[in-house]
């Protein structure tokens, strides 16, 4: 079994969800690794905008399986209503996917306590109980999905319910909505493995990769991080494959950045320059609606993105939204207070030599090929410049 991996290099949304679409195709298996439905992964489907929260970016393709893997946290209730779009566009999620039986459910009261103890707004989190939910399972009180196999499952989660509501005695109780349970039947009528002798009859896995490198929860500016670990570390553990099998490790950045929430991003613009990546670059959370803060490249950002996680090959994204501007920036050093700046020429549009010149500039900087270059929303909208080291 080889294991390709598709991980964020920035603070997520660098168009991940994309480029998994992308390859898809070649891979009997997709795989998510980490996080919930805190990912919100946008794709087109027969010219339809379509975000994706839980369920893996390779459901658009028949013949691929969709793994949610051990590391994942998963929302019943949100899963039902994302299943339920799917069936509106014609697809039969039910047919492609498959569940790591050990992967953690997110309860209502984990979105609950999110509301009530504001504990996220601090740190700017999508409010989906994913902290707690991850908490909860750290804490060895959480409820791994094989729970649902058991008859004292309904106590089981009145339970926990209970437990975090007595943390919070002068709050409304949380409710534990009807969807939540349509879920749960749902999740029953799926396939269940144990991942590690299930995964490895496929010769080759795609691995999904959410947030991005540095939202990790050791690896990223902490504490305004994820709760999981999105970088190749997340990998091996959320889908219980050895370090051998990895083969490539695709690192995807845009050509600008971004981040969603609180916490240090020291190459952020503001005033109009900030505004108009916003607007052009459709910089607008998609699980959040928030707009996303912008910024230049921050190439010591990236730098040490690639490094922790091995990253054998780059896809560009976004470099479309520049185009038009008289000068572009990237970050190639000085502190987080201080950043040093590097100024290139601006380029009309990707046919542009000087666009191929960042091409270069990027490349050498980062001493890592730069595999293909995404140059709109669209599958179609993509550009190889090299063949994906696979060997
Ligand atoms: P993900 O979570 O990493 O999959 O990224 P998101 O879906 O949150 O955000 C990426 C956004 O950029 C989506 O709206 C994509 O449709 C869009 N996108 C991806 N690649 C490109 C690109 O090369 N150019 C443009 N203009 N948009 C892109």
């Amino acid at each position: 079994m080889r294991v390709d991996a598709v991980l964020g290099l920035q603070w997520g949304d660098e168009g991940k969800g994309k480029v998994v679409d992308l390859l898809a195709a070649g891979y009997p298996v997709v795989a998510r690794f980490q996080g919930g439905p805190n990912a919100g992964h946008t794709l087109y489907h027969a010219g339809k905008k379509v975000v994706l929260h839980q369920v893996p970016s390779g459901i658009f393709h028949p013949e691929v399986l969709c793994v949610i893997g051990e590391g994942v946290v998963l929302d019943p209730e949100v899963f039902w209503k994302e299943v339920e779009g799917l069936w509106a566009l014609g697809i039969v999620p039910e047919e492609r996917l498959v569940l790591s039986e050990g992967l953690h459910l997110i309860l209502p009261v984990h979105r609950w306590v999110e509301a009530v103890s504001q504990e996220g707004e601090k740190i700017g989190t999508t409010r989906r109980g994913i902290g707690p939910a991850y908490a909860d399972r750290y804490a060895r009180r959480g409820l791994p999905l094989r729970a649902i196999e058991s008859p004292s499952f309904e106590r089981q989660v009145l339970g926990l319910t209970a437990y975090h509501a007595a943390r919070f005695p002068d709050q409304p109780p949380p409710e534990i909505p009807e969807d939540f349970w349509r879920g749960v039947e749902l999740l029953r009528r799926l396939p269940r493995v144990r991942l590690a002798e299930w995964l490895p009859q496929f010769s080759t896995v795609l691995a999904e990769g959410s947030q991005g490198t540095m939202l990790d929860i050791f690896a990223g500016t902490y504490p305004y991080v994820t709760a999981s670990h999105t970088t190749i570390a997340g990998v091996l553990a959320g889908l219980m494959v050895p370090p051998q099998a990895i083969r490539t490790v695709i690192g995807i950045t845009k050509a600008y950045a971004t981040r969603v929430g609180e916490g240090p991003f020291p190459t952020e613009l503001d005033g109009d320059l900030a505004a108009w990546l916003q607007e052009k670059g459709g910089e607008r959370g998609s699980t959040t609606g928030r707009l996303r803060r912008c910024g230049w490249l921050d190439l010591v950002a990236l730098r040490y993105a690639i490094q922790i996680n091995g990253v054998t090959a780059v896809a560009l994204t976004k470099a479309d939204v520049l185009c038009g501007l008289p000068e572009v920036r990237a970050r190639v050093g000085g502190p987080d207070s201080a950043p040093i700046y590097e100024s290139l020429p601006g380029w009309e549009s990707l046919e542009d030599s000087r666009f191929e010149g960042f091409v270069a500039f990027l490349e050498e900087a980062l001493q890592v090929p730069i595999w293909g270059i995404s140059t709109g929303p669209a599958r179609a909208d993509w550009r190889e410049r090299l063949p994906l080291p696979t060997s």
